[in-house]
């Protein structure tokens, strides 16, 4: 079944998909940018399931429900620091987006939206990022294909989502 990737300018906290992903940190227990805007849409419920799951390591993802959120689940996932680009930054990255997407499938999650994991305070450059979200998600979707058919990478800034539409040839990427 084909399956669509789409990149977006939106705050992913009005998104009205299946699934967000959050960039967490490892405690899980809160921040600042995208994780603290879903925490602060999503209601104190969410903090209070998130401190149940007792942290998540890098590269790993946990899901929780979305309470206050349009979207039903929220896929918690722990981005890498950016320390240069030789300390596996790449793989566990690239993790990050494998992980939330199985977990999608095994909740039979059909639409799901991913911000720009590390890509802020992380400080991971945004045009690497973006190549290993669009392949990570190009080769996960083919392994299980028939369940996720819907991926929106959701930017912040319009300068994001030149980035991402550049890679992914246009707007609209189908397999
Ligand atoms: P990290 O610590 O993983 O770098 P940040 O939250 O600092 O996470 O940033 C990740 C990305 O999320 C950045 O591109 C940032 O601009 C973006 N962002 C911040 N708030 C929102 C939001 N409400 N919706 C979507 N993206 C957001």
């Amino acid at each position: 079944m084909p399956y669509t990737l789409r990149a977006i300018k939106a705050d992913i906290t009005t998104l009205a998909v299946d699934a967000i992903v959050n960039a967490a940190n490892s405690s899980l227990l809160g921040g600042g940018g995208v994780d603290g805007a879903i925490h602060r849409v999503a209601g104190p419920e969410l903090l209070m399931e998130c401190r149940s799951l007792k942290g998540c390591k890098t590269g790993d993802a946990k899901s929780t429900k979305g309470y206050q959120l349009p979207a039903q689940f929220v896929i918690h996932t722990v981005g890498p620091v950016w320390r240069g680009g030789n300390n596996g930054e790449s793989e566990l990255l690239a993790s990050c987006y494998r992980r939330s997407l199985e977990i999608a499938v095994a909740n039979n999650i059909h639409s799901i939206a991913f911000p720009s994991i590390s890509t802020g305070v992380y400080g991971y450059p945004i045009d690497l990022a973006t190549r290993v979200a669009v392949d990570t998600a190009r080769l996960v979707l083919k392994e299980f294909s028939g369940i996720v058919d819907e991926v929106i990478f959701c930017c912040f800034s319009a300068g994001d989502l030149l980035v991402y539409e550049g890679i992914l040839d246009g707007g609209i990427g189908e397999f």
